[in-house]
C-alpha cells in the first residue's frame, strides 16, 4: 500500500474520537486489572436511541430529521450530557461524548453517569421556528427516556439556553407542570445557575492553580498561549488574565495573535466582539492556529476543538503544562510522546469538568427549589476542581502512570466501584 494511504488511514483512525476513547479506556482499565464482567457491561453503553424526526419547514413541506441519544452509563446516577445539532454529527461520535461524560462526571465525583444526544441537521440554515419544531418533537421522542432522575441533556455544539427552555417547556406540557431539572444550562431566569456561563473557563483557571505550583511558578511569572476564544478560550483567557497571568497569545477559528510580553486580553476581546475578529488588533504578531500551538510559552490551553495535538506535531509542543480545555484535542497517539516529553497534561476529563459541575448544581438548585449565590457557586466549584485535580495527581503518582491515564484510571474505578456494589442485573 502507498505510504500516503497508510499515512491518511492512521490519521483516520486518530482522529476517530471513539478509537480515541477506547485507546484510553482499555489502557486505564488494563492498568487497572479491571474485572473481565465489568470490563464487558462498562465498554458499552446501556442504551442507544435512534430517532426520527418530522418537521414542517417554513415553506411547508416536510422534512424527517435523524436524531440519537446514547445514555452511556447508569451506575452512579442520572445521564447527564449535551445535545449538538450538526450536518455531520453521527452515531460514533455521540456513543464516544457519552462515555467521556461517564468519565468526567466520576473524575469530578458528581452523581451522574454519561450521555450525549445529536441531531443531524444545519441550524445555519433553518429559521428559528423550524428549530423550535425540530427541538420539540425531538424533546417529545425522548419523552420516556430524559428526567431529573434518568437523564439529564444540556447544550452543545450549536445549542444554547434556549434550546434548554423549549425542550424544558415540552417536557413539562406533557408532565402537566414545570420540571426544570430536566435540562441544564437553561436561562437564568428560568432556573439556570448563575455561574454557569463562566463555570468552564473558571475550571480551568482552578486546574492551571494547582498545576503551576507543582513547578514553583506564579502567575505572573507563567506565560499561556489560549487556543479559541469561545465560551471556554475566551472566558478562560479573561480569568486567567485577571488573575495575572501572562496570556501571550489567543485565537479564533480566522488564526491567533502572538505577544511573548502578554496580551491585554480585555482589550483583545473587546476588538474580537466589535470586529469579529483579532485582525488589526494593534501591537502583536499574527500566527496561525498550527503555529500558536507551537509557541514558546508555560502554559498551552487547547480550548476550540478536536485533535489538535497529534502524533504529527507533539514533538514541537514546548509548553511545560497542557491544560486541556476543549474535548478530545490531542490524540491518543500524541500522548506517549507528550509524556516522554515531560509535558504535565491535564486532561480535558478534568481540565473541563467545571462546565458539568455547574450543571450538576444546577440540576440540585432546581431539585431544592433554592438558588444559589454566584459567589457560593464559584467557591463549590473551586472546592471540587482542586480536590479533583489532587485526586488525579496522586492517582498519577501512586500508579506511576501519566496524568491522562490516571484520570481514566480514577473514574473507571468509581464506576467500577458502583457497578460491583450494585452487582450486574444479568
Ligand atoms: P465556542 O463555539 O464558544 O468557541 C469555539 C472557539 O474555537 C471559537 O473561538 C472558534 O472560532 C474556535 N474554533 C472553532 N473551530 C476551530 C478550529 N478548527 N481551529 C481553531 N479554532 C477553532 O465553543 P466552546 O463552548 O468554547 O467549546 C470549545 C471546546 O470546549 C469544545 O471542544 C467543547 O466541546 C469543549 N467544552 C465546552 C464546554 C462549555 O461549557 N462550553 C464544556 C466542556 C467542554
Amino acid at each position: 500500500m502507498a505510504n500516503s494511504m497508510v499515512d491518511d488511514m492512521r490519521r483516520v483512525r486518530e482522529e476517530n474520537p471513539f478509537e480515541s476513547m477506547m485507546e484510553r479506556f482499555d489502557r486505564a482499565a488494563q492498568k487497572l486489572d479491571l474485572n473481565p464482567d465489568l470490563y464487558a457491561v462498562m465498554r458499552v453503553p446501556n442504551r442507544e436511541l435512534k430517532v426520527y424526526i418530522p418537521v414542517r419547514m417554513d415553506s411547508g413541506r416536510m422534512e424527517v430529521f435523524e436524531g440519537f441519544r446514547v445514555q452511556h452509563n447508569f451506575a452512579r446516577g442520572p445521564a447527564k450530557g449535551g445535545i449538538r445539532y450538526s450536518p455531520d454529527v453521527n452515531i460514533d461520535e455521540v456513543r464516544a461524548l457519552a462515555a467521556w461524560m461517564t468519565w468526567k462526571c466520576a473524575v469530578v465525583n458528581v452523581p451522574f453517569g454519561g450521555g450525549k444526544g445529536g441531531v443531524i441537521c444545519d441550524p445555519s440554515q433553518m429559521s428559528l421556528g423550524e428549530l423550535e419544531r425540530l427541538t420539540r418533537r425531538y424533546a417529545a421522542e425522548l419523552i420516556d427516556f430524559i428526567g431529573p432522575e434518568k437523564d439529564v441533556p444540556a447544550p452543545d455544539m450549536n445549542t444554547n439556553e434556549q434550546t434548554m427552555a423549549w425542550i424544558m417547556d415540552t417536557f413539562s406540557m406533557h408532565a402537566r407542570h414545570t420540571v426544570n431539572a430536566v435540562v441544564t444550562g437553561k436561562p437564568v431566569e428560568l432556573g439556570g445557575s448563575r455561574g454557569r456561563r463562566e463555570a468552564t473557563g473558571r475550571g480551568i483557571l482552578f486546574v492551571i492553580n494547582e498545576a503551576i505550583k507543582r513547578f514553583k511558578m506564579t502567575p505572573p511569572n507563567t506565560r499561556v498561549a489560549v487556543q479559541g476564544s469561545g465560551n471556554v478560550g475566551g472566558i478562560g483567557a479573561r480569568l486567567l488574565h485577571d488573575a495575572g497571568y501572562k496570556v501571550v497569545a489567543i485565537s479564533d477559528i480566522f488564526g491567533g495573535i502572538y505577544n511573548p510580553a502578554g496580551i491585554d486580553i480585555p482589550a483583545a476581546l473587546a476588538h474580537l466582539q466589535a470586529t469579529r475578529s483579532f485582525e488589526e488588533f494593534p501591537g502583536v504578531e499574527r500566527v496561525s492556529n498550527q503555529e500558536l500551538l507551537e509557541l514558546d510559552c508555560d502554559v498551552l490551553a487547547p480550548c476550540a476543538t478536536e485533535n489538535q495535538i497529534t502524533s504529527e506535531n507533539s514533538n514541537r509542543i514546548k509548553c511545560r503544562i497542557l491544560a486541556e480545555g476543549a474535548n478530545g484535542p490531542t490524540t491518543a497517539g500524541a500522548d506517549e510522546i507528550l509524556h516522554e516529553n515531560g509535558v504535565f497534561v491535564i486532561p480535558d476529563i478534568l481540565a473541563n469538568a467545571g462546565g458539568v459541575t455547574v450543571s450538576y448544581f444546577e440540576w440540585v438548585q432546581n431539585r431544592m427549589g433554592y438558588y444559589w449565590r454566584e459567589d457560593v457557586v464559584n467557591e463549590r466549584l473551586q472546592d471540587i476542581m482542586v480536590a479533583s485535580f489532587n485526586d488525579v495527581a496522586k492517582y498519577a503518582e501512586t500508579h506511576a502512570v501519566d496524568t491522562r491515564t490516571a484520570a481514566y484510571m480514577l473514574a473507571i474505578d468509581r464506576v467500577a466501584y458502583d457497578t460491583r456494589m450494585r452487582g450486574i442485573y444479568a
